[in-house]
C-alpha cells in the first residue's frame, strides 16, 4: 500500500493541530451544530418558526420547550408588531388593485383570533404555546373580552372600508361566544363589519379548514366575490372557496388543522 509523502503527511498533521486550536477552522461544523448546544437555540428557533409560519411543518401540537425563552423575545418585542405591518403594507397593496363594484359584494375576510385580536395575555400566562390548549381556561379568557386589536390589523381593516370592501369576520369561536366577541371587537376598535360568521352545532368537530371553506363557498354562493382573506392559521386560508389573495399573518404559539 502506497503511503503519504513525508511533506503530505506533514501538512496533514499541520491541519489537524490547526483544527485543534483554531475554532474559526471549525466555523463549517457549526450549522451541525444539535439544537440547545450552546448558542444554538435561538437558530434553531428562528428555522423552526419559519418552518410553522410556512406549513413545512405541518401539523404540531406545542412549540419546543427549548424556544421559549426565544419565542417571548420575538412575541414581546417589536419584530411581531412589524411582521404584522409588513403583512398589512401587502394586504393593502392588493387591495387598492382590486375593482370594487360598489354593489357591496366586494369581500375580505378576516380570522379573530391572533388575526384582528391579539391574545397574547392570555398565551405569555400560558408559555407561549408550550403548554397543550386547555379550551376551558382559554373560553374564560374570551368571556372577559379584553383582547386588544393588532395595530396592523385595525389599520388594514380600517383601509379596506374606506375602499370600499365588505367585512367579513370568520372565525373558529362558538356561536354562544357571539356577544362577548362583538363586544371585544367593538372595544377593540373594530365596526361596521357585514357578518360575523362563528361555529355553529352544525359545525362542531369539522376541521377548521373545511368549516371555513364551508363558509367561503356559501359567501360565494350568494354573490360574493371573496377577493382577500387575513388570518393566521393556514387553516383560515386553504381549503376551497379561496380568496383571490390570502395573506397569512404570524403564529408561532399554536397550529389549529
Ligand atoms: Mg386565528
Amino acid at each position: 500500500m502506497a503511503s503519504l509523502p513525508p511533506r503530505c503527511l506533514s501538512f496533514f498533521v499541520l491541519f489537524l493541530f490547526a483544527l485543534l486550536i483554531n475554532p474559526a477552522i471549525s466555523l463549517r461544523t457549526s450549522v451541525i451544530k444539535l439544537p440547545g448546544s450552546d448558542g444554538s437555540a435561538d437558530t434553531f428557533c428562528s428555522s423552526w418558526r419559519l418552518a410553522v409560519e410556512t406549513n413545512n411543518a405541518g401539523t404540531w401540537n406545542v412549540i419546543p420547550s427549548m424556544c421559549v425563552d426565544s419565542f417571548a423575545e420575538y412575541l414581546n418585542g417589536d419584530q411581531y408588531g412589524s411582521d404584522y405591518d409588513v403583512i398589512a403594507d401587502y394586504a393593502l397593496a392588493f387591495a387598492k388593485t382590486v375593482q370594487i363594484s360598489g354593489d357591496g359584494k366586494d369581500v375580505w375576510i378576516f380570522d379573530i383570533d391572533e388575526t384582528l385580536l391579539t391574545n397574547i395575555d392570555y398565551y405569555r400566562a400560558h408559555g407561549y404555546g408550550s403548554e397543550a390548549f386547555e379550551s376551558n381556561s382559554f373560553n374564560e379568557w374570551v368571556v372577559q373580552g379584553t383582547a386588544p386589536a393588532f395595530d396592523a390589523s385595525l389599520r388594514l381593516y380600517n383601509a379596506l372600508k374606506k375602499l370600499g370592501f365588505t367585512i367579513i369576520l370568520l372565525t373558529g369561536r362558538d356561536e354562544d361566544q357571539r356577544s362577548c366577541t362583538e363586544t371585544n371587537l367593538r372595544d377593540a376598535g373594530y365596526s361596521d363589519w357585514e357578518r360575523l360568521l362563528l361555529r355553529g352545532p352544525e359545525d362542531q368537530g369539522k376541521s377548521a379548514t373545511k368549516y371555513k371553506s364551508e363558509q367561503r363557498s356559501k359567501l360565494i354562493e350568494k354573490g360574493f366575490k371573496i377577493h382577500g382573506n387575513t388570518g393566521d392559521q393556514w387553516s383560515d386560508l386553504l381549503g376551497f372557496a379561496v380568496a383571490d389573495r390570502s395573506f397569512k399573518v404570524p403564529n408561532p404559539m399554536y397550529y389549529i388543522p
